[in-house]
């Protein structure tokens, strides 16, 4: 026997909870009741930014908020014309969670803590009626005549007249199977935001060491190239130089098994003449001490050793010793020292999917199916995704808030 309810949201995450809130509070008396399969909402919030939850990005021009996305960039500039950072502090501000700025951009709550942000999700949802229900996976959803009918993995049906689905990424919980249930397709997912695997003598031992500006790019990509903060871990490179240049090739290093050359520049802000400018300084400044304990450049120190060994130069070498094919050598390995990468390595869970459903089968000024009339989607189910630094939750934020009008019916 099936049980009725007005608006269904399945999945009790950053954009099923916003999409709820905003429909009732936008229709009061419209039921809206959320479907979660786990025991506890907003699971990923709760750990998201290392349970700090990193709300959002400081920036506030949309026009430049699009440009941290490689899926959706040109799809969310009409969204983020309707909800987009500034819309996302004001709305925690107004709720009294008051959202701080890190000098890199990224903005999560002055108490740093996630509890604050998905405590005042949990309160706005009771606030406004929201019905919610835990531990209620949902295996399959179809369209009837009277609406839709929800099947519960429990056996029972809820009918509703309107469905969101914001079940998140899809990482083969079930996710995929709703979608497919319904009638859409799915672009291929593949996970992106991931660390790379590398076994290389440059790096083992170095766990820890971090190079604060570097310039990455993988051979034979042309365009496949990043910049940023790297850090060594024990299986290989990781930082957000490194999540960056993941995130921009997520489907190509998945097309070759993610298996590839890694190119670092380690100086960046030098150009090449500016490194054989550096050597010919060492040689000059301190021709006595061994290349390998006095660097001529601004490296740390066992990254240093490494790369001077790594060029061919033995451990007693001193600067006025050193031979034409080592310094060139050297200079190599400072400008474009080649890794070579051999698998992904999924830090903690931390990534997110690239693919989801296709934004072509999506009216996305309502972010309402073209396929099935009063079915919505919102969030990472969606084949958009972010870098790191608050641009995921920011796209769930935006579609929560325009699928939960469509929830509403007050944009029909
Ligand atoms: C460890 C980690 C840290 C992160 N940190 C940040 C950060 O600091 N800032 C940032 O911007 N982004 C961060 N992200 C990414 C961000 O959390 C996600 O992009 C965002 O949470 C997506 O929101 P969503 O509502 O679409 O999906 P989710 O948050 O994944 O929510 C989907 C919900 O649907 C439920 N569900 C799925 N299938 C079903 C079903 N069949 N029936 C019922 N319920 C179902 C799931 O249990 C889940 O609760 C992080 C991600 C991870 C994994």
């Amino acid at each position: 026997m099936a049980a009725r309810a007005g608006v269904v949201v399945v999945g009790g995450g950053a954009a099923g909870m916003f999409a709820a809130i905003r429909a009732a509070a936008l229709a009061p008396g419209l039921r809206v009741t959320v479907l979660e399969k786990g025991r506890d909402l907003l699971q990923k919030v709760s750990i998201s930014g290392g349970g700090r939850c990193n709300v959002t990005h400081d920036c506030r021009d949309p026009r430049e908020l699009v440009k941290f996305y490689p899926r959706g960039s040109r799809e969310l500039r009409g969204m983020f014309s309707r909800f987009a950072a500034q819309d996302t502090i004001d709305w925690f501000a107004a709720r009294g969670v008051c959202l701080k700025t890190e000098p890199d951009g990224r903005m999560f709550p002055t108490t740093d803590d996630s509890a604050t942000v998905v405590g005042c999700l949990l309160q706005a949802a009771q606030a406004a009626g929201v019905e919610i229900l835990t531990r209620r996976p949902v295996r399959a959803a179809r369209r009837t005549e009277y609406g839709f009918m929800v099947d519960l993995a429990e056996g029972t049906s809820l009918v509703a007249d309107r469905l969101l689905i914001a079940s998140g990424g899809m990482r083969g919980g079930g996710e995929r199977e709703v979608v497919e249930s319904l009638g859409h397709t799915i672009v291929e997912p593949v996970p992106s935001l991931f660390s790379f695997h590398i076994d290389d003598p440059r790096l083992s031992g170095l766990a820890g060491l971090a190079v604060p500006e570097t310039a990455l790019r993988v051979s034979g990509m042309k365009d496949l190239a990043s910049s940023g903060p790297v850090l060594v871990t024990h299986w290989g490179l990781s930082g957000p130089g490194i999540l960056k240049l993941s995130a921009w090739g997520a489907r190509r290093l998945a097309a070759c098994n993610y298996e590839f050359t890694l190119e670092i520049d380690w100086l960046p802000a030098l150009p090449a003449a500016g490194v054989t400018d550096a050597l010919a300084a060492g040689r000059r400044n301190q021709p006595r001490k061994q290349v390998a304990t006095a660097a001529c450049v601004d490296l740390p120190r066992r990254l240093w050793e490494r790369l001077v060994a790594a060029a061919g130069v033995p451990a007693e070498r001193t600067w006025t010793e050193l031979r034409r094919e080592e310094t060139r050598a050297l200079g190599e390995q400072l400008k474009a020292s080649r890794f070579a990468v051999a698998g992904k390595t999924l830090n903690k869970d931390e990534f997110v999917t690239c693919g989801g459903v296709p934004l072509d089968e999506v009216d996305l000024r309502r972010m309402q199916s073209r396929r099935v009339p009063g079915l919505f989607f919102a969030g990472e189910v969606l084949d958009i995704d972010g870098l790191t630094g608050g641009f995921n939750l920011q796209a769930a934020w935006t579609g929560g808030w325009i699928a939960g009008e469509g929830l509403a019916g007050t944009a029909d």
